[in-house]
């Protein structure tokens, strides 16, 4: 390996050679240093120094909102602008230096932890979302007292290629696309949120990665693929990969003239191959790929996208335009999957200590039935458009199915009442992701149209095996004899039933596991549109 060879976790293949952008040097976290009493007054002087700052910033950014287009960005801009400032905020901070002697930073951290556990302590709506807010804010007061720097990857001048400790599915979908080349971070795994993302924006990226010593500015190269990236290449290296580059190109565009051919085995046996998609735009992608539907419509990064939940409007635009691009193939949308790694900054959630274990998919919606159907309206009306189907995440009890179906029931009800158009046989399917639901298939094999494998939750629940955390990444495996037990009772309850199975985690989109998964008899693979050709 060469000195400035590094290596990550390869998560989406695809070669990059442009400048780094250093999104973030390092997580922000307490430092547990003390001052002592002679240096009190400075703390507070840097803290309202940072205040200043931070207060410029943001001033900076409404300047830039149109607010004739984007009034939610521009109140939400003001709401942190009037708690950078909160009188209260401010007597907290000091009291920390003052009292317990922490550093700055310290003492705005331990600041927001204790409004935000007043804010959540009083279990309503409004004040949760302050809760969020406050953080931020404290976290953009922090990071300029420790000089971490954080770019708008939202506006980007040129071409990057960025470096961060960890991307948040909500700052991945915002980037820049047009000048974001790929992306190293140095937390997150194959199945975290932002990898996926990655996959479906054609991107190279590289979780996992330690890059301390990257600057911004410095020339590197990234492998996708390998997971392997090498700063300041010499240029052997750089003469080396720009040709690797070409080769990857050309070896997709190869793949793609045989995007028209049936996914047809030698021995004669059909099987579908489907796409993951997060935005609607994405389903034009049917066609350039060559896959016969959508097997996964993750909907809940619309709602990240927004500063608001998406009204049943302008939810019914997006579904209808899914529909309309996929062009009378299937699209299987799933209802909002959020909690987990996916959080939404207008959306009380509490904190959990196990947020994958907790409140999150259809636990959350059952428990906010209005957000659920919104949801459930928005997708019936735009069935009426073309062949939508509807699929629940998480279910663990029949009771949660029932319940979810039920709701359902209501919103034709309702829609039929209105006089308005929906198509009433819409199919309705489920997710497999929790393994006590995979080992009764037979018993819910009988309640729906159809299943589809969420392999990237069914392995960390099956395997005990955090899906996010890199340190175990080595037992996250889907090939574990327990992981493919349940999916083989899965697939062949379902079979015997009388319904489909397709798989719509990245399971499916490895050439190792498509042998197994063909032979235990998966009908459709659902993959994201990059990894089609491979
Ligand atoms: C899965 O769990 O495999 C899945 C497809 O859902 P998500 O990755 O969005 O949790
Ligand atoms: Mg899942």
């Amino acid at each position: 390996m060469c000195r400035n060879m590094k290596k990550g976790i390869g998560v989406s293949k695809g070669i990059e050679l442009g400048r780094a952008l250093v999104y973030q040097t390092r997580a922000i976290a307490l430092e547990g240093k003390t001052i002592t009493i002679s240096d009190v007054e400075d703390e507070k002087k840097r803290v309202d120094d940072a205040i200043q700052t931070a207060l410029a910033e943001m001033s900076a950014t409404l300047d830039e909102i149109d607010r004739a287009t984007d009034a939610t960005a521009a109140d939400l801009m003001e709401i942190h602008m009037e708690l950078t400032e909160d009188p209260m905020f401010v007597k907290k901070i000091y009291h920390y230096i003052e009292i317990s002697l922490n550093t700055a930073p310290d003492a705005v951290l331990r600041a927001v932890d204790e409004m935000v556990a007043m804010f959540n302590a009083l279990e309503d709506e409004y004040y949760a979302a302050r809760a969020l807010d406050i953080k931020d804010v404290g976290m953009r007061i922090a990071g300029i007292l420790l000089g971490i720097k954080k770019a708008d990857l939202s506006h980007l001048a040129e071409n990057v290629i960025i470096f961060a400790n960890d991307l948040t599915p909500s700052e991945t979908i915002t980037m820049d696309k047009e000048h974001v080349l790929g992306f190293v971070t140095h937390m997150g795994s194959r199945t975290s949120h932002t990898a996926i993302l990655a996959k479906n924006m054609g991107i190279p990226a590289i979780v996992g990665a330690d890059y301390d010593g990257v600057s911004d500015g410095d020339f590197v190269i990234i492998d996708g693929g390998t997971g392997d990236f090498i700063v300041d290449p010499s240029k052997e290296e750089i003469a080396r990969y720009t040709e690797l580059r070409r080769a990857f190109r050309e070896n997709v565009a190869r793949l793609k003239t045989l995007r028209d051919l049936p996914a047809v085995t030698p021995d004669g046996h059909q099987t579908q191959i489907f796409i993951n998609i997060g935005e609607p735009k994405t389903a034009g992608k049917l066609d350039e790929v060559g896959a016969t539907g959508i097997g996964l419509f993750r909907t809940e990064f619309m709602y990240m996208d927004a500063t608001s939940a998406p009204t049943e409007e302008e939810q019914f635009a997006a579904y209808k335009e899914a529909a309309m691009r996929a062009k009378g193939r299937p699209v299987i949308i799933r209802t909002l999957d959020i909690g987990g790694d996916k959080k939404l900054s207008y959306l009380a959630m509490p904190e959990e200590e196990n947020p994958f274990l907790g409140y999150r998919a259809i636990r959350f919606c059952l428990d906010n039935p209005e957000i659920f159907k919104t949801q459930l309206r928005a997708i019936l009306r735009a069935s009426a458009f073309g062949a939508l189907e509807i699929m629940f995440p998480m279910i663990c009890a029949m009771s949660e199915l029932k319940r979810a179906k039920q709701l359902l029931a209501e919103c034709k009800e309702e829609l039929a009442a209105e006089g308005v158009a929906y198509n009433k046989d819409i199919r309705v399917g489920m997710m497999i992701e929790i393994p006590s639901v995979a080992a009764a298939a037979d018993i819910f094999a009988r309640e729906v149209d159809f299943f589809s494998v969420g392999t990237n939750d069914l392995c960390q629940y099956t395997l005990a095996v955090d899906r996010m955390n890199q340190k175990i990444a080595n037992l996250y495996t889907p090939f574990n004899p327990g992981v493919l037990r349940l999916l083989r009772n899965t697939i062949t309850e379902a079979h015997k039933a009388g319904i489909v199975v397709g798989m719509c985690g990245e399971m499916a989109s490895d050439p190792a596991a498509a042998v197994l998964l063909l032979g235990m008899g998966l009908d459709e693979f659902s993959v994201s549109p990059s990894s089609v050709p491979y």
